[in-house]
């Protein structure tokens, strides 16, 4: 089966002494909260890529913490030319925290792949993230800041 690997952030700040996460809803699944993530570019590491998607995906910077672990699915191809390929994928997730930007200023490129980018309640994640994988990660960062 073919591999895909991608890296993403769990990127947390306090606003009114609250911990939120960063979240966005992927263009075109209106109703999903996802966690930001892309595709590790050869010769960049895995959170390299994470700090670089969370900041082209949500505006905001991150400051890497520690990773959070990995999650792993497979989905089905949609595209021209591999429509119903079985793809197997491996997400290493990171703990980051808000440095600097502000949330949903983001390329006009992006909005292509972005609809909408949001900060969440971060002790709501592990159930108002859409996939099971990512609200594990929530719940890990959670047990994490103690929060
Ligand atoms: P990337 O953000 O890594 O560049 P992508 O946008 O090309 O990736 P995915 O987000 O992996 O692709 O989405 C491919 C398919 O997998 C979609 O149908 C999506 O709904 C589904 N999917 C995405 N994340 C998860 C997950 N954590 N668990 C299960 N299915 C998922």
């Amino acid at each position: 089966m073919e591999r895909e690997f991608s890296a993403g952030g769990v990127l947390v700040r306090t606003i009114r002494g609250r911990a939120m996460v960063a979240a966005i809803r992927p263009r075109g699944k209106d109703r999903v909260w996802a966690l930001p993530k892309g595709h590790i570019d050869a010769g960049e590491s895995a959170a390299e890529t994470a700090m670089r998607e969370v900041r082209e995906e949500t505006g905001v910077e991150g400051r890497l913490v520690e990773k959070l672990g990995d999650i792993r699915y497979v989905y089905t191809a949609n595209w021209e030319g591999r429509k119903g390929e079985r793809i197997f994928k491996v997400v290493s997730f990171f703990l980051l925290r808000a440095v600097q930007g502000r949330i949903g200023e983001i390329d006009e490129a992006m909005r292509v792949e972005v609809a909408e980018a949001r900060w969440l309640p971060l002790a709501e994640a592990p159930r108002s993230l859409s996939y099971d994988g990512e609200r594990k990660m929530a719940a890990k960062a959670l047990e994490r800041l103690g929060a």
